[in-house]
């Protein structure tokens, strides 16, 4: 088994995920894997660094498939007893003018953003070394439909004893009221990833919360963040940030220094912690 310290990026063939990789490569002081659901994509990634003279490492990683998940699970605790940094980025959007129903947006896009980016945390999360950055990559847009929602389901997802079984159970009935067009009816926003990205923000609040509470003396540091509006094929070319830019945030959090009690739990963007 190796003791080489070890980082994984989900998602990171293109856009703010590679650019993430590309930045530890440069500052990591371990393996860096280059994750992607299509190995094809994924390895022509890892060639695109290798130009670049940096070495990142390729496994395959869907996070929309369980048998994905534990394979990439497996293979860490084997070759490495565990992982330092997980950085939870893989993340789906459809376009604004997308006539796909809004009920199939709302389904699919809180299978990957969500119940995929979960999956990953519970699969992983347990093989987090002490000292280990957790970064979960969630959006502005996670604040915005926060605000957007009734007074209640605000209530729910600012509070501090919400359980991920609660969280589950909403992010469900989300979906649910879509199918039935009632969601708007029911409190929520009209915006399947916003409320995808809720997901991931509360999720990482009640996360860190657990950790506290089962692996206090581990000085694992887990949050949420917002990359910026940055160019990638997902928000287009007109956004300000590169993705090198965009990396910025989410690296930050996963090379907190070792002796940093903070941030935790939080959610930031621009490196800055923002009110949720
Ligand atoms: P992007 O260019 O579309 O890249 C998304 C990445 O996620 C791709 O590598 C994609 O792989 C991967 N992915 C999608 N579904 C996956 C799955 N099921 N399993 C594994 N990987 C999967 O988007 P981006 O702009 O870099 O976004 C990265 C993250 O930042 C997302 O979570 C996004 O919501 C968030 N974000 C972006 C912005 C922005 O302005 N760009 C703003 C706020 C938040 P494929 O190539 O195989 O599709």
């Amino acid at each position: 088994m190796s003791n080489v310290p070890v980082a994984v990026v989900t998602g990171s063939n293109k856009g703010i995920g590679f650019a993430i990789v590309r930045a530890l490569c440069k500052q990591f002081p371990g393996d860096v894997y280059l994750t992607a659901r299509d190995p094809g994509r994924g390895q022509e990634a890892v060639a695109k660094l290798q130009e670049e003279g940096l070495r990142a490492l390729f496994h395959q990683l869907d996070i929309d498939d369980l048998q994905s998940i534990r394979a990439l699970r497996d293979f860490l605790k084997e070759k490495y007893g565990g992982l330092n940094v997980l950085v939870n980025n893989a993340g789906i959007a459809f376009k604004v003018h997308d006539t796909t129903p809004f009920a199939v947006q709302a389904e699919v896009t809180l299978k990957t953003n969500f119940f995929g980016t979960r999956n990953v945390c519970t699969e992983l999360l347990p093989l987090v070394k002490p000292y280990g950055r957790v970064v979960n990559v969630s959006s502005m847009a996670s604040s915005s439909a926060l605000g957007g929602c009734s007074r209640e389901l605000q209530q729910k997802f600012r509070s501090d004893t919400i359980t991920e079984d609660e969280l589950v159970e909403l992010m469900t009935k989300f979906v649910e009221d879509t199918k039935k067009t009632v969601h708007e009816k029911e409190g929520w926003p009209n915006t399947a990833y916003g409320v995808s990205k809720i997901g991931v923000t509360v999720l990482s609040r009640i996360q860190a919360r657990m950790l506290n509470e089962k692996r206090k003396g581990d000085h694992i540091l887990l949050n949420a963040c917002c990359p910026g509006w940055v160019r990638t094929d997902m928000a287009g070319p007109k956004a300000t940030k590169s993705p090198d830019e965009g990396a910025e945030t989410p690296v930050y959090l996963a090379l907190l220094p070792s002796d940093a009690d903070g941030p935790h739990g939080q959610f930031l963007s621009n490196k800055t912690v923002r009110t949720w």
